[in-house]
């Protein structure tokens, strides 16, 4: 195929999709653009083997460097006089080339484990980080993770802990540092991980009767992640600002509201609302709302994760055998079986139904398309990827041809890391850095006796 058509296809070089750093070349190879470095990835794959993963760090630094030009820019044209802070939720990535790249564009971020804060405190300990780095501490607060934020900020680091249950809230209602609280948002988005019922924070009802902080800062919520539709980001907002005015009426530090996460990804190449349009309404809001009551702007942070960093990698794997599908009901004509696991690398295929992008990462002159179903190498039946509409358009394989067949699947920088499991043993892909025209290993592909040892042998 010609390499433009190619690209309209897969819809490649495009920034509505986050695929601006992604190109054919002339040989109908996929490449990858930062700047004048360019990384030809099926070369890639031929050197380093596949499965690969391939992390791109400058994405990251982009993408978090626009956002908060963004608004600045916002806050300004606006008339929002709060401070905005980003708070990068470690769970999503913690891949140290990724927190590091995230901390050096500025950066605050928000731990969910005392294993997260011990991170942390390693590398503040190591001068690595900027000391006025401000952390949130989320998540149920085990001894060990009450200790250690007790100890870092007893050091003077500027350190949240948000309050998550009553437990909690004895030992920190009255604590001399700066404290914060989740509020359990009863207001309904829609997102997969927006339950009925959930258990995370207080009622707004519970929050309003408690006695009087010593240092509240922070009122705290998160609705869940990818959440659909704008106005389900604000209602929410506008349920939370009600709350933090009644609230500071008691308690006059508290002076900050952190919306949590959500901002969603385009994985399956639909146009999503514009971050713009978002950040120039919460803003508005924020202002006006404060205004009404005579009070000052509160501050604002976010902790939006996937959208910042789905992007920045991409994971490409080998077709190694085709077979026909036996049934005319399902749009699938093909299976491709591949060298990886739907299941054990990118395992939201299988818990949640998570769609993805893919595109072919060598296609020269294939001029026949197939709409294939792709197969993990696995023997679970779970282990596959029917596509976003049913099935997933690649070129013809052939296992006469000399050239193998690698295939991409993009925004797989969120989640899948840690999630990620072992099904019949098979290794996690070989992770790769790309950046400054340099390529570096960060994680080499488990041998045979690396797995063996997860499992006593
Ligand atoms: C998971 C989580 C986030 C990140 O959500 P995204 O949808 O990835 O932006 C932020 N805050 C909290 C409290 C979370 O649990």
């Amino acid at each position: 195929m010609k390499p433009n058509s190619s690209k309209k296809l897969w819809k490649i070089g495009s920034k509505e999709y986050n695929t601006q750093y992604f190109d054919f070349n002339k040989d109908g190879d996929l490449i990858i653009k930062e700047g004048h470095n360019i990384y030809n990835v099926r070369y890639l794959a031929d050197k380093m083997g596949s499965p690969l993963e391939i992390l791109l760090p400058f994405v990251v630094e982009e993408r978090l460097e626009d956002f908060l030009d963004l608004n600045k820019e916002l806050s300004k044209k606006v008339g929002y006089q709060g401070k905005f802070f980003y708070h990068y939720p470690m769970k999503v990535n913690q891949n140290k080339e990724v927190v590091m790249a995230l901390v050096g564009e500025g950066a605050h971020l928000e731990t969910s484990s005392y294993n997260d804060l011990y991170l942390i405190k390693k590398m503040l300990e190591a001068e690595t980080f900027n000391p006025n780095i401000r952390i949130l501490c989320n998540g149920p607060k085990t001894d060990k993770y009450m200790n250690l934020i007790d100890e870092l900020q007893h050091k003077g680091t500027k350190i949240f802990p948000l309050i998550e249950g009553p437990s909690e809230l004895k030992f920190l209602q009255h604590s001399r540092y700066d404290v914060g609280i989740r509020l359990d948002m009863p207001v309904k988005a829609a997102s997969i991980w927006n339950k009925p019922v959930d258990r995370f924070g207080f009622p707004a009802k519970d929050i309003l009767e408690m006695g009087k902080f010593k240092n509240l800062k922070i009122l705290h919520y998160h609705v869940g992640s990818q959440i659909e539709t704008l106005n389900d980001v604000i209602g929410p907002i506008k349920y939370a600002l009600d709350i933090f005015f009644k609230l500071k009426e008691k308690n006059p530090t508290l002076d900050t509201l952190d919306i949590g996460g959500g901002m969603p990804i385009p994985y399956e190449r639909t146009k999503s609302y514009p971050v713009e349009k978002l950040m120039e309404k919460i803003f508005e809001l924020l202002k006006s709302e404060a205004e009404k009551r005579g009070v000052p702007h509160p501050n604002l942070i976010c902790e939006w994760g996937r959208y910042i960093v789905a992007p920045a990698q991409i994971t490409v794997y080998k077709v190694i055998d085709t077979k026909k599908i036996n049934s005319k009901k399902v749009d699938g004509k093909k299976w491709y079986v591949i060298d990886g696991s739907f299941m054990n690398d990118l395992p939201d295929t299988w818990a949640i139904k998570q769609k993805w992008a893919i595109a072919p990462v060598n296609n020269k002159n294939d001029k026949n398309l197939n709409e294939v179903w792709l197969a993990g190498s696995t023997c679970d039946s779970d282990d596959i990827y029917t596509g976003v509409k049913g099935s997933v358009t690649l070129p013809d394989y052939d296992y006469d041809s000399e050239q193998p067949m690698y295939i991409v699947v993009f925004d797989t920088g969120a989640y899948q890391a840690s999630l990620s499991m072992q099904h019949c043993l098979l290794s996690s892909p070989i992770k790769i850095i790309a950046e400054n025209g340099h390529i570096v290993v960060a994680r080499k592909r488990e041998t045979a006796e690396d797995v063996g040892k997860l499992f006593g042998w």
